[in-house]
């Protein structure tokens, strides 16, 4: 990304203007994942955002974690969304956690109680749900809200101590229950939750709400532009609120941008959770989840996450975005980067009768046909190769030019090769095709003029290592697997999302396959070598297949 252009977009606008004006010199930005689940592209969306503010205008970005719900949050979680950031470039000026703020939290809360700005509400969750009213209908007040500061401080501070069960009390704050934005109607600020926190361990039986947390963290930690989705439009007048009534250090500016949603697949850490708890999918990082650790399992490269990002852009318009758009950015930049290698999915054999048995003989070859930079290899050539079962057809359709009885097609690099006679299994399925060679036709090109048009791949078969392929699909089989309110979007998944192929045949030089290298097997798709692969047992995942239209192309040409 470094030598792209830098993006423009209304939020970098309006951080310009706030440097104009002189209200800024700095630019603080912060990330503020929950630590309840991996992170997705979406959250990919937010990380570009604000790490590349920071980057690009010399500026600090913290990674902050919200952890105040102890319930669902973990260590583990907080540490593969550290190496998530990692992976797509990114460093976090500092680390922080809203749990690091407990205490200010705790002060700022007895700050309201003291100016008769909230109270310790005693009724339960689902009766101060049925007061909140709607969108229509004003709320009604709590029988408690009129408790002296005395008795609220403390209640509250009885709260602290642990004197009291989970949901006994909350604390609230003392707004308006008619406000027409229902956030602001006496939101909840506190809540009792004995459990242990993963770092302030037992020290707290209390716990803020993630809006009580959210905007003091920014404002502690100096955040000039606390970036987020559209969804916290309608908390923004409380989280002002709350600026306005507390003694915090500085006023952080919220600007909301869209979310970043996908088809065909799911986005919400909730749902992608149930994915993986219900064995749904093989982990987090299945590459077939919208996770950064399943895409990059899969083969994705972090240029190519963050130039989808931009070419999508940030704007306020919510939107769904093609999963094409997302495979044409992987496509895009593996085409340069990528080595070509042959490698046939579903081996067919091709016994080649008038080329010497013992023989076989070694075509040097360019490793990519545009990039000399990725050097040359070697292809061994010999009487029987491998090719892919559907470049040969018993009846080609018209337009068909691969290989068929009495067809000529061209092996790539080698030579010229005619069917002659088909080999059956009972069931009249092709399992050999007897083919004879044209010497004259070194590295694929007659001399007589003829024209051969199809030119398909090949593997020696005496020298092709074997391989595990992986073919991925897409997780769900509709655009909107949430769309269709009455049915489980569970009843949505794909079944055919992933296909293991075994006895797959690769060329000799993946036999030292370095797995850090995405390979583009030719006419095939790209490939990258899964975290279970080793070189006894190679396993390759399939990033993505050459074009989107493939499949259907493939039947009816050559390429
Ligand atoms: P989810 O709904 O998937 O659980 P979340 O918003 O609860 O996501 P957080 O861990 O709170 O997850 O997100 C951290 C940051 O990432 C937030 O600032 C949030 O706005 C942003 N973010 C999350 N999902 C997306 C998305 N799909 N597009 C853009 N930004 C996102
Ligand atoms: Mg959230």
């Amino acid at each position: 990304m470094s030598d792209n252009p830098k993006p423009v977009n209304f939020i970098r606008q309006a951080i310009d203007d706030d440097i104009k004006t002189g209200r800024h010199q700095e630019i603080v930005t912060r990330f503020p994942p929950e630590p309840n689940g991996y992170l997705h592209i979406g959250h990919c969306k937010a990380i570009w955002l604000n790490f590349g503010i920071k980057d690009d205008y010399r500026g600090r970005c913290t990674l902050r974690f919200d952890d105040t719900n102890p319930l669902k949050e973990s260590q583990q979680f907080a540490s593969m969304i550290e190496e998530d950031i990692r992976w797509l470039g990114y460093e976090w000026t500092s680390l922080a956690h809203a749990s690091d703020y407990f205490d200010q939290f705790y002060d700022y809360a007895v700050h309201l109680i003291n100016n008769a700005l909230a109270y310790v509400d005693s009724q339960s969750g689902d009766k101060i749900r049925q007061q909140r009213g709607t969108l229509t209908k004003p709320g009604v007040n709590s029988p408690y809200r009129d408790r002296s500061i005395e008795d609220n401080l403390s209640l509250f501070e009885k709260m602290r101590n642990g004197d009291f069960e989970d949901g006994e009390h909350v604390l609230r704050a003392k707004i308006d229950m008619h406000a027409s934005n229902m956030n602001l109607r006496d939101p909840v600020l506190y809540r009792i939750r004995h459990h242990t926190h993963q770092r302030t361990g037992d020290k707290w039986c209390i716990y803020p709400m993630y809006d009580f947390a959210h905007g003091q963290g920014d404002a502690i930690e100096g955040v000039t532009h606390s970036l987020c989705t559209l969804e916290f439009e309608d908390h923004r007048a409380l989280y002002d609120w709350f600026i306005e009534h507390l003694p915090v250090p500085s006023r952080p500016r919220q600007i909301e941008f869209s979310r970043l949603n996908l088809n065909y697949t799911v986005m919400s850490k909730r749902l992608l959770t149930q994915l993986v708890d219900l064995g749904q999918v093989a982990g987090w990082d299945d590459p077939r989840m919208p996770t950064i650790s399943g895409l990059r399992r899969r083969g994705y490269t972090p240029e190519s996450l963050k130039n989808f990002i931009a070419s999508v852009g940030i704007t306020r318009k919510p939107n769904v975005i093609e999963m094409g758009l997302l495979e044409k950015c992987i496509r895009d930049d593996l085409d340069l980067k990528a080595p070509r290698a042959m490698a046939v999915l579903r081996p067919l054999k091709v016994v080649i009768e008038n080329y010497p048995e013992s023989e076989n003989e070694l075509i040097d070859v360019p490793n990519h046909p545009q990039n000399p930079e990725h050097g040359r290899r070697q292809l061994t050539f010999s009487r029987e190769v491998f090719i892919e079962r559907s470049d040969y057809e018993d009846n080609p359709p018209k337009g068909y030019f691969r290989l068929a009885p009495d067809r000529e097609v061209r092996l790539r690099h080698a030579y010229v090769i005619r069917c002659r006679e088909v080999i059956r299994d009972k069931h009249g399925e092709p399992i050999e095709i007897r083919c004879a060679y044209d010497p004259e036709t070194a590295g694929g090109k007659t001399r007589d003029g003829r024209k051969v048009k199809g030119i398909i791949h090949w593997v020696s078969a005496r020298h092709a290592v074997s391989a595990e392929v992986r073919l991925y699909d897409r997780l769900f089989s509709v655009a909107d697997p949430l769309a269709d309110r009455k049915r489980d979007y569970l009843e949505a998944l794909n079944p055919d999302s992933l296909a293991c192929l075994q006895g797959c045949k690769l060329e000799t030089s993946l036999d030292r396959a370095d797995p850090r290298i995405r390979y583009q097997f030719e006419r095939i798709g790209y490939f990258f070598q899964d975290a279970t692969s080793r070189p006894d047992a190679l396993v390759f995942n399939r990033i993505v297949s050459l074009r989107d239209t493939w499949m259907r192309k493939s039947q009816h040409s050559s390429n």
